[in-house]
């Protein structure tokens, strides 16, 4: 099963703490942005104006909506580390590199089941875009 040592696992928690910090104070200030652009577009005299305030908010929409899923993925990790199943590809239950973990604590495959799920979906969108 999975080698990695207590210590280890205390500095992956560690770097899921700090990511999760980080995250939490952009969507703050995404949501104070978005109140701003809010105030614009209520108060803009003609519609050029609010069309920029609107395109603004959906740009702000879609960082937020990344954000939102990575601190998901944070708090996955974190019930996989209770679970004891963190670090484990959940595509072929091999391990994960422990340099991978470094580099994205919030993975759930090894590299190679990494690069088909991208490229398996890749496919899906382009042929669902034909
Ligand atoms: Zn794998």
């Amino acid at each position: 099963m999975i080698k990695m040592t207590r210590t280890q696992l205390d500095h992956l928690q560690h770097l899921l703490d700090e990511r999760e910090r980080i995250l939490q104070a952009h969507l703050q200030q995404e949501h104070a942005a978005r109140e701003d652009f809010v105030q614009v577009a209520s108060e803009a005299p003609d519609s050029g104006d609010s069309s920029f305030a609107t395109l603004s908010i959906d740009l702000d929409n879609a960082a937020a909506g990344r954000d939102m899923a990575e601190l998901r993925a944070i708090e996955a990790a974190r019930q996989r580390m209770h679970s004891g199943d963190y670090g484990e590809c959940i595509q072929c239950s091999c391990e994960i590199p422990f340099d991978r973990l470094l580099a994205q604590p919030t993975a759930v495959r090894c590299a190679p089941c990494q690069n088909n799920f991208e490229r398996n979906h890749a496919d899906t969108g382009s042929r669902a875009s034909m």
